[in-house]
């Protein structure tokens, strides 16, 4: 293979990865792994162990896949992942601190610019990072308890939490927090089941002044670990402990949680990040750009604030690859190189996310084939696939629901508009069915 650098373009593939990802993921499964081998057309990639390696192929192995033939523009290349075999003990997504500064910080978790200082002040954050702000300076004075910070992917909650964390260790205050992945509170939680011994669990509250807790949407379905959260909630909030939860959206909209946690999430201060504005945008892509020690014209940044502007992470995607390309490549980072890269990264949303991707996507999860989806039948079996097609598609696309209708072989915007309410109610009773419409939103919308 000619001109063919397999460590720069697993490195490649691993920023692109980064920028799709949340950053709790990419740091738990993706960060330390690293190129070893080729194996035929196979990169062998070498993770922390074994268990590791199983978990990233079958969460992001066909992602990673895609991104590998994208960029390298080798269809035929595929991905071999290997580890050593886990060690026994603790479970091998728990982050093993072996300096901790204080027993109940992690530290391992915190990503280094994701302090208050790097991040950037417009209409569409000022309250939630007015709220982080007043939490982590102040404690029990404030009515903020529990801040609860919710906003749509990629629009800053994780580097907020992260910026209180980071805060709190700076100052070399005594307060100690503790932060959290729902996730990992959810594998902990399962782990003490498993073991009959909660001590783990009680553990990750003990001792601390501030529980920072982001992507609180995962408890969604863990009944048993949303039961032991509460009660862990009332110590803490009862103590006048600092409680800070993130969210992917408001609290009144998380599904199948009990309404007195709910409740309780509602208590506090409850903040929306929406997308940035204009000059949020190009305030954003100045610092990162600072950041990366780069030199791009005014005009270029423009260019790249005004293309892209639902999502900060792709924002600082599209400016980590400029700054790999010119760096492999020695390039320059001028208009032509950015119209490019844009190119290529929209690209890929509008490929993603057109009517036809939609429901194929959801046909082929439903078993069903996508005429039928489009085709007359109505029963159970393609019904319900075509009307959660409908919902998605006026979910995830700009298109107007006659425009829906009519993709849908001509029906008319009220049976469009009947479908959408009526998954929504699906979705409410049945969490095997929402389980199921997460599960193919995350395919489609893993940018
Ligand atoms: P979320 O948790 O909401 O999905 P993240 O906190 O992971 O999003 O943010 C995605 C990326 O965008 C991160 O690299 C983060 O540093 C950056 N980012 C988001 N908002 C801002 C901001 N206001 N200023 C600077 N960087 C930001
Ligand atoms: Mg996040």
């Amino acid at each position: 293979m000619d001109n063919f650098n397999p460590t720069d373009l697993w490195n490649r593939c691993l920023l692109e990865a980064e920028s799709r990802l949340e950053s709790t993921e990419f740091e738990a499964w993706l960060k330390n792994s690293t190129y070893e081998d080729i194996n035929g057309t196979r990169l062998v990639i070498r993770f922390r162990n074994s268990f590791v390696a199983g978990h990233a192929k079958s969460r992001f192995g066909d992602m990673l896949e895609e991104i590998i033939r994208t960029i390298s523009r080798r269809n035929e290349l595929a991905l071999q992942f290997i580890g050593d075999p886990a060690e026994p003990g603790p479970s091998s997504t728990e982050k093993q601190t072996p300096n901790r500064e204080t027993p109940s910080s992690d530290y391992s978790f915190l990503r280094s610019n994701y302090t208050f200082e790097h991040f950037v002040v417009g209409p569409s954050n000022q309250l939630a990072h007015a709220g982080a702000l007043a939490v982590s300076r102040d404690i029990g004075s404030t009515n903020y308890n529990p801040l609860f910070i919710y906003g749509g992917v990629g629009l800053g909650k994780t580097h907020l939490i992260q910026a209180i964390a980071h805060h709190l260790r700076q100052e070399g205050s005594k307060r100690t927090y503790r932060y959290i992945s729902t996730e990992l509170l959810v594998e902990t939680f399962i782990k003490c089941v498993l073991l009959n011994d909660y001590t783990l669990f009680r553990k990750l509250f003990h001792g601390i002044d501030y529980f920072l807790m982001d992507d609180i949407q995962f408890l969604k379905g863990k009944v048993e670990t949303q039961e032991a959260f509460f009660h862990r909630f009332n110590e803490l909030h009862q103590q006048g402990k600092q409680i800070v939860l993130t969210s992917d959206r408001p609290p009144h909209e998380l599904p199948d949680l009990p309404e007195r946690l709910i409740s309780r999430f509602q208590s506090g201060l409850v903040a929306d990040i929406k997308p940035p504005e204009y000059e949020t945008r190009l305030a954003i892509l100045q610092l990162l750009v600072r950041d990366e020690e780069l030199e791009v014209s005014l005009d270029v940044l423009d260019f790249i604030a005004s293309s892209i502007r639902k999502n900060v992470r792709q924002l600082s995607g599209v400016i980590h690859r400029l700054a790999a390309m010119s760096r492999l490549t020695g390039c320059r980072i001028d208009m032509d190189l950015a119209q490019k890269e844009i190119r290529s990264s929209l690209g890929t949303i509008t490929r993603r996310l057109t009517a036809g991707n939609i429901a194929s996507t959801v046909a082929e999860s439903f078993d069903v084939s996508p005429s039928q989806l489009k085709g007359k039948q109505r029963k159970h079996s393609v019904l319900i696939p075509r009307q959660v097609s409908m919902s998605l598609i006026r979910e995830l696309t700009s298109m107007s629901l006659a425009e829906i209708g009519s993709y849908f072989s001509g029906r008319d915007h009220s049976t469009v508009l009947n479908s959408i309410d009526r998954i929504k109610e699906l979705k409410a009773k049945d969490p095997e069915l929402e389980r199921k419409i997460e599960e193919i939103k995350r395919k489609l919308v893993s940018i």
